[in-house]
This record gives C-alpha cells, sequence and structure tokens, in this order.
C-alpha cells in the first residue's frame, strides 16, 4: 500500500527531504549539501540520497510512497517538471520530474517554492482555519502564492501570483525581471541591503558602516535590521520605506484576491517589528472597505520549516482536499 509521502525542499546551498504519514506527520528527515558545483548528476544524486536516507530511516521502501513532492526557486514548468532555470544551480531545462521518477519509480510533483510554501502554510500552518488565502515570502526575493477554495490558483500555465513582480512606481528601480519598480525591488531582503549600501555610501549612516566593519559591500538586509535596532534614524527610514511599498502591494493583494487570511513569511520577516505595523497601516490605507473587512495578515507559522511542510503539501494536495 502506497500510504507514505516525500517532500524535498530544493536549495541552492541545501536540500531537505521528509517522509511523511498520510496525515502530514513527519517520521523522519534528511539533509545534504546540494553540491550546486559539482553540476546536475551530483545534485540528483544527492537528492536520491536524502530520499534513499528517510526510506532507510523509518524501515520503508519506495514502494511504500505515493508522490514525492518537490519545492524549487524557479523560473519552472511544472506541469511539465522541467526546471527550466535556477540561479542557485547550474541547471538550464533539466526535466527533474522524469529523472526522479524514472530512478525512483515514485509519482513526482514539481511546484516552485513559493507556490508551495503557500500550500504548506495552508495545510499545516497558519491557514489551516481558512480556505482562501494569499501567501508571501519576503526573502531575497519576494514570491507568493495563492489558495482559493482550498486549492492552490495556479493559473493556466502555472504562472499565476508572482506578487513580488507587482509593479508598485514604474520610476523605481530596476528589477531582476527586467522592469522597473515591483514590489521586490523595495520591499525584499535585497532591496533592503541595496538601500542600506547607498545608504552608507552617501554617508547617512556611520553606525550601518561600522556593522559592516567599514566594508560597505558586506551591507546587507541583517546588518540594516541591527542598525535599527540600535536606534540608528538612517535604517529604520529605510525599513519604513520597505514598509511603505509592501503595504501598496498587500493592499493590491487585499483588492484583488479577497481572501480571508494573508501569511507573511520568509527571512526577512524576523525582523518583522521594524516595518510590520506600518505596512499593515498603508495596506489599510489601500484597501477597499468590503475585502479589507475580513482580511488577517498572519506571520507564518512553519518558520524554517515552511519548505519542507510545502514539498509535503504538494506531495499530499488531493488527499488534503479530498480527506478536509
Ligand atoms: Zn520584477
Amino acid at each position: 500500500m502506497r500510504e507514505y509521502y516525500l517532500g524535498l525542499d530544493l536549495g541552492g546551498t541545501k536540500i531537505l527531504t521528509g517522509l511523511s504519514d498520510k496525515n502530514g506527520k513527519i517520521l523522519a528527515r534528511s539533509r545534504r549539501e546540494t553540491e550546486a558545483d559539482l553540476g546536475e548528476e551530483k545534485i540528483i544524486a544527492n537528492m536520491i540520497e536524502t530520499v534513499e536516507d528517510v526510506l532507510h530511516k523509518t524501515g520503508l521502501s519506495r514502494e511504500d510512497v505515493k508522490t514525492l513532492g518537490i519545492g524549487s526557486p524557479g523560473p519552472l514548468d511544472s506541469q511539465k517538471g522541467i526546471i527550466i532555470e535556477n540561479s542557485n544551480l547550474p541547471w538550464k531545462n533539466v526535466p527533474i520530474k522524469a529523472k526522479m521518477e524514472k530512478k525512483l519509480n515514485i509519482n513526482t510533483i514539481l511546484k516552485n517554492d513559493a507556490n508551495a510554501a503557500a500550500l504548506g502554510e495552508k495545510w499545516f500552518g497558519v491557514g489551516r482555519e481558512v480556505d482562501n488565502m494569499v501567501y508571501l515570502t519576503i526573502s531575497t526575493g519576494v514570491g507568493g502564492g495563492a489558495v482559493i477554495n482550498k486549492k492552490l490558483f495556479t493559473g493556466v500555465n502555472d504562472n499565476a501570483c508572482e506578487l513580488g513582480h507587482t509593479v508598485i512606481d514604474p520610476d523605481g528601480p530596476l528589477c531582476g525581471c527586467g522592469n522597473h519598480g515591483c514590489l521586490e525591488s523595495f520591499a525584499s531582503g535585497t532591496a533592503i541591503g541595496r538601500m542600506a549600501r547607498e545608504a552608507a555610501e552617501a554617508g547617512k549612516s556611520r553606525v550601518i558602516l561600522e556593522l559592516a566593519d567599514n566594508k560597505i559591500e558586506d551591507i546587507d538586509a541583517v546588518i540594516c535590521a541591527q542598525a535599527a535596532y540600535r536606534g540608528d534614524k538612517t535604517a529604520q527610514e529605510i525599513f519604513d520605506t520597505a514598509a511603505f511599498y509592501l503595504g501598496i502591494g498587500l493592499g493590491n493583494f487585499v483588492n484583488i484576491f479577497n481572501t480571508e487570511m494573508i501569511v507573511l513569511g520568509g527571512g526577512v520577516m524576523k525582523a518583522s517589528d521594524l516595518f510590520l505595523d506600518k505596512a499593515i497601516e498603508k495596506m489599510e490605507e489601500i484597501a477597499l472597505p468590503g475585502p479589507l473587512e475580513i482580511v488577517e495578515v498572519r506571520e507564518s507559522e512553519l518558520g524554517s520549516d515552511i519548505g519542507l511542510m510545502g514539498a509535503v503539501a504538494v506531495a499530499m494536495e488531493d488527499r488534503l482536499i479530498a480527506h478536509d
């Protein structure tokens, strides 16, 4: 009987795999370096090794596993199971679904990491309470996913909810996607780091510069947060700027999706006390009364487990909906 599920979180530096029972309880987990520099075959061998490891730890075999869910940064074609490109891995058009299915003989589903995280938060995190939610990850970039009537909203060819590339200000900074003024170019960890470097360069903050040992190139969002916690005005202003644009983004998402909940996760949320209240204030200003009335903004409950639980939720989505 195939009644177990595998979730694999494929990151640029690490692979984390968990084996779950049919209720989403993790029975074993395995972590390995991705070893991205050693090339495609080695990365896949490492992925397989984590799978073998959790099977070994639980005494189960491949025949006991119904589905393997993989969460990976994109862009990818999740319908075909192909990772088109990955800035952290030396990959171009890798048919990862086909490769894993051939090697493991386990049905495999691939989703982009932000969509997987949305599913993880819906089924195993704070989103359990609702049927409709938007998930926004504020990390190196800004990614998103939406669950509508319990199901991941994928769009026609699986490209929905690139929420980080919502253009907030067409005169804003250039984004990696080629547009100007995307939400990501104002409110991501990368953007906060950029603004902090610019401020240090302009001589606006000694604290930021000191925290980076006077190395402007070492200034990042973490250092900017440390400076803000020390009371540095310029650092706090940078978080105020991020909050302003994040709030506009959130207000738009409230108006577009009309969900009961917006869940915020990602590394930058560790410093949420520096910007979240102001972002919500701005959101409330932008959002229309109808959708605003029912929406609640919550912080992710899964923390560093979100990648893994997202991948497990990808594997289990059909079962979770059927048994809810
Ligand atoms: Zn963009």
